[in-house]
């Protein structure tokens, strides 16, 4: 029952079974409330009026005379007999003569008189009457009360004034009657056709069951698939809008899991191929050394010295950038001065800009209002930016830091270019990403060769800020690396 097609089956199921079983109730009640048919209960009447009728001439045809108390008294036997109610009435008006059940009292009016005419076959008049004692509704045949033999032709006839009326109450239905009527009548038919809705219900239930479970189906068992490693799955997305989006959430979930792998796999191979390298030098000179197979034993622990460093550079990078992305290095955030930001940087590099003859300039808006950050993150990211830019910048080519206030989203650029050899188009957009170089052999200078992590560490340090880096770039002409950064910490709500 835990099962979504058994879960759904099953409601489906009982639905159809709770619909029958009220529409079957509603059937009942109405079926129940139903006025009762009068025609059979009149026809009743006229047969037991016509029997009485033919015993009042029987009786006549014996007698020589029957008077009016011989023929009440045979009626009476008759009604007697057969559970009616006899009554004589006058015809104008209709007054009460005689009661067999002694209950509306002589002289007094028929309680709401009523003629059937449709049930009415002359001399017989059909209708009804409501007893006031018993509220109940009494069904009669009157015809006009004729005790005598028939007269001869010549006699003017005899007014007719008095009615005989034989009544029964009308029935009213029990439940538990209607019931049985209903059930002979109706219940099995009923069950039948209820049966066979049920089966073509199910049938049906089980088709569309079906239908909405089977792609939960496929999706787990495509999850199972990833979890145990194949990662090729890829769900069709077709059906239902909420299926295809269900299969297209878990196909892009997919292939994030597989490209998050592969930079997974790639970060170990650059580490472990980037490590390697010094390491095979800082091993072949120390050997030379001990080996003392080198002529200029200085020149080798120089080497040694060097690549030593730029490991260290490199593992304090990968260390830097694992906090960075897991939350983990907090920021100190106080007031950071834009200007005097730009400045220290620009005068770290001011004697190793000369010494490869590259003007490094600084421009800077006058009134640039003051930033909230974490002033040595930040500086890192603008000495990583400014490296980079000289690295790349050809001996007589300009450096340029500056600074402006963009007014429209209340933020602080600070930018770094170069007039050096430019960055590709198709490289631009991937030189934020780790270890992501776009030409590992050809930088200047071999002993401040990077492990592409710098621009990787600024931009996860200028996201931390909430706010965002990008690259511009013409090949031949120069780059520039733009920092936004909000102005306030409460409008931090950009970034990368
Ligand atoms: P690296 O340690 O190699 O400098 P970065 O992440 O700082 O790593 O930079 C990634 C790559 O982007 C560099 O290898 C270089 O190819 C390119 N790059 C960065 N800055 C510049 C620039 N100013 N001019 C040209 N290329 C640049």
């Amino acid at each position: 029952m835990n099962r979504l097609y058994s879960r759904l089956l099953f409601s489906y199921i009982l639905t159809v079974v709770v619909t029958l079983m009220v529409i079957g109730g509603a059937l009942l009640l109405l079926w129940h409330s139903r006025p009762v048919p009068a025609g059979n209960l009149y026809q009743r009447l006229g047969d037991i009026a016509r029997g009485a009728a033919l015993r009042l001439a029987e009786e006549a045809e014996n007698s020589e005379r029957l008077d009016p108390a011989q023929a009440l008294a045979v009626l009476r036997r008759i009604a007697e007999t057969s559970e009616l109610r006899l009554l004589v009435i006058s015809e104008d008006p209709k007054h009460v003569l005689f009661d067999s059940r002694e209950k509306i009292p002589r002289d007094q009016p028929v309680p709401d008189y009523q003629i059937n005419p449709q049930h009415s076959q002359p001399p017989m008049v059909a209708g009804s009457f409501t007893d006031p004692e018993d509220k109940l509704t009494w069904l009669f045949i009157g015809w006009p009360f004729e005790p005598d033999r028939p007269r001869p032709d010549f006699l003017p006839p005899r007014p007719k004034d008095r009615l005989i009326l034989l009544a029964i109450p009308m029935p009213q239905p029990s439940l538990s009657v209607t019931l049985q009527n209903f059930g002979e009548e109706i219940v099995v038919p009923m069950i039948q056709a209820g049966m066979v809705g049920v089966f073509v219900s199910v049938v049906l239930a089980a088709l569309i069951a079906r239908s909405v479970a089977k792609p939960l189906q496929q999706t787990a068992q495509a999850a199972q698939a990833v979890a145990d490693g194949h990662l090729d799955q890829q769900l069709p997305e077709e059906g239902p809008t909420e299926v295809q989006t269900l299969a297209r959430s878990f196909n892009h979930m997919t292939n994030a899991v597989k490209a998050s792998q592969q930079t997974q796999r790639d970060f170990v191979a650059n580490v472990s191929h980037d490590l390697r390298t010094p390491l095979t030098v800082i091993q072949g000179f120390s050997q030379a050394i001990l080996d003392s197979a080198t002529e200029s034993p200085e020149r080798a622990a120089t080497v040694i010295h060097d690549e030593a460093a730029r490991m260290s550079r490199m593992v304090q990078d990968l260390l830097d950038l694992a906090r960075l992305e897991s939350g983990q290095l907090q920021m100190t955030y106080a007031q950071v001065n834009p200007e005097l930001l730009l400045q220290t940087v620009a005068g770290r590099f001011a004697l190793y800009a000369e010494s490869q003859n590259i003007m490094l300039k600084i421009d800077i808006d006058d009134d640039l209002p003051v930033i909230t950050g974490d002033g040595d993150r930040l500086a890192q990211v603008l000495t990583n930016l400014v490296d980079n830019a000289l690295k790349h910048t050809p001996a007589g080519g300009t450096v340029t830091l500056s600074g402006t206030y963009v007014e429209q989203n209340g933020a602080v650029e600070l930018a770094v270019s170069d007039t050096g050899k430019g960055i590709p188009q198709e490289d631009l957009s991937r030189i934020f990403e780790r270890f992501y170089q776009v030409d590992k052999a050809r930088t200047r200078d071999k002993h401040r060769k990077g492990a592409g992590l710098g621009l990787a560490i600024s931009k996860e340090i200028v996201s931390a800020h909430g706010g965002s880096i990008h690259a511009e770039s013409v090949v031949g002409l120069g780059s520039r690396f733009v920092v936004r950064l909000p102005t306030s910490r409460e409008t931090a709500s950009g970034g990368q």
